[in-house]
């Protein structure tokens, strides 16, 4: 079947593109009045590589990301429920053939202990993950362990908003999925390159890579608006991989009206007993990763771009410049790892082991403002609502005086002593340089009347 992945067509975008820093000039500047990129002129930007040009590209980056979102960056924590996996991704740690890997399968109960550990943490955003589990990952278990997260409210501590990355599931399964109040439905296509795709996924459901590919269209028919792809960078050549992201992207705001909500970029790490994720078949350097965050930042401006632990802090640091909206923080990938145990059971190894309150205060210490916010999903700001206002640069006067008054929350409830004053200049700086006076005055009452004790504040 042909589908939106025109494989011949992205790989005569990239023999045709050659290098020419003239014509990538011309394409960032266009990239500057956030109306996105397209798979040409994308092509024409992943196809430069001297310094000069690599030079605008990020600095291009960093003004798109923050003349859309301002200096604010989210935070969420995954929840792995299962590592019990159907299938075999040869770069996997959860895959079936792994015999040495320690199964765990959380029940309710573990399930509303991991979720509590979060709280107590500060978390207020968690991202559901499982292998291919016939059990633990079936819609029937899935809406019973959504009810038992959102349920858990430990002190002042809730989840506002459960994300979920799981197996890819029918229309009718989307539609209850969508019923239990999920936020974001993420699922990473791995790579778009269909011979390699068959390489890597040798049996299982996951083995059909049509069936994957139209995970979202199925998610988005059933309901569900805010959906997240990905790809993991390192099974094939990345450039392949960002012109075909942004195929999906397109395709889907042509079918739907609205294309993803985020994109992550996870990129393939050592896992236990898994020799080829620790021998990538196309290895991505860390100047190319950047490369890759900066040009999606450019061609899909309005999509939030999100990156996990797998990186180390310093290249995290980096990229947070150039155009990563989201982070995860203090994130353990086996099953019951939040409860202390059982750290045989993890997917794969993780670079950035910091606790969310360190991770909080390291980007204070940057400038940044950590948010907890979950507004727009609760106001119904999502789908085409969210990009009606995120296209035209208006989120950012949501976001980041919602960042500040979840921040303050965060700081009351969860931090220490350096935290808070390091905080409350962060929150002060920002405060001051919301331009619009009507909305500063309105975020300087809430905040004060969240230092007063009121919780779950926003605008
Ligand atoms: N099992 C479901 C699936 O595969 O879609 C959902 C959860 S899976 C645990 C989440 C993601 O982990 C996968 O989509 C894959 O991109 C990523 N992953 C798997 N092995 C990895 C590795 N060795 N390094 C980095 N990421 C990995
Ligand atoms: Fe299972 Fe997902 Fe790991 Fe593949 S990536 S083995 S489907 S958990």
């Amino acid at each position: 079947m042909k589908t939106f992945i025109d494989e011949s067509k992205i790989t005569a975008l990239l023999d045709k593109a050659k290098t020419d820093p003239k014509k990538a000039a011309a394409v960032i500047t266009k990239a500057l009045k956030l109306k996105g990129l397209s798979l040409a002129e994308t092509a024409i930007l992943l196809n430069c590589d001297d310094k000069k040009t690599l030079a605008k590209l990020f600095k291009a980056a960093k003004t798109v990301k923050e003349e859309i979102y301002g200096k604010r960056l989210v935070f969420f924590a995954p929840l792995y429920i299962t590592n019990y996996c159907a299938n075999n991704c040869l770069y996997c740690g959860f895959r079936a053939d792994n015999k040495k890997l320690a199964r765990r399968r959380l029940s309710l109960d573990e399930i509303k202990a991991e979720t509590a550990q979060l709280e107590k943490e500060g978390h207020k955003r968690i991202l559901l993950i499982g292998g291919e589990d016939p059990v633990a990952g079936s819609i029937d278990f899935l809406e019973k362990a959504i009810a038992a997260a959102y349920s858990v409210k430990v002190g002042r501590g809730e989840i506002r908003r459960l994300n979920v990355n799981v197996a890819p599931l029918s229309v009718a399964g989307f539609k209850r999925l969508k019923n239990t109040g999920i936020g974001t439905y993420q699922l990473f296509q791995e790579t778009y390159h269909e011979p390699t795709y068959k390489i890597m996924h040798p049996k299982g459901p996951k083995a059909d890579y049509e069936y994957r590919l139209y995970g979202m269209h199925r998610a988005m028919e059933a309901g569900i608006n805010d959906v997240g792809v990905g790809a993991l960078f390192g099974l094939y050549d990345y450039k392949f991989e960002v012109l075909a992201l942004l195929s999906h992207a397109l395709d889907l705001e042509k079918s739907f009206g609205v294309g993803p909500h985020t994109i992550s970029v996870p990129r393939l790490e050592p896992a236990f007993d898994t020799p080829l994720a620790g021998n990538p078949p196309h290895p991505v350097s860390d100047n190319d990763f950047k490369k890759i965050v900066a040009i999606l930042r450019l061609a899909v401006p309005y999509t939030g771009i999100i990156l996990s632990t797998r990186e180390t802090p310093k290249l995290r640091n980096e990229l947070l410049a150039l155009g990563v909206s989201q982070i995860s923080a203090g994130s353990r990938t086996n099953p019951g790892g939040y409860a202390g145990q059982h750290a045989d059971a993890e997917q794969f190894v993780m670079h950035d082991s910091r606790s969310l309150l360190e991770v909080v205060k390291d980007i204070a210490k940057m400038g940044y403002s950590p948010s907890f916010c979950t507004a727009c999903y609760r106001l119904g700001r999502t789908g085409a609502d969210f990009m009606d206002l995120a296209k035209p640069g208006l989120i950012k006067s949501y976001c980041l005086p919602n960042s500040l008054l979840t921040f303050k929350e965060y700081l009351l409830d969860y931090g220490d002593k350096q935290a808070q004053q390091l905080g409350e200049k962060v929150i002060q700086k920002h405060l001051r340089e919301i331009g619009n006076k009507k909305l500063r005055a309105l975020t300087a009452e809430k905040l004060k009347r969240i230092e007063a004790g009121e919780r779950d504040l926003y605008c």
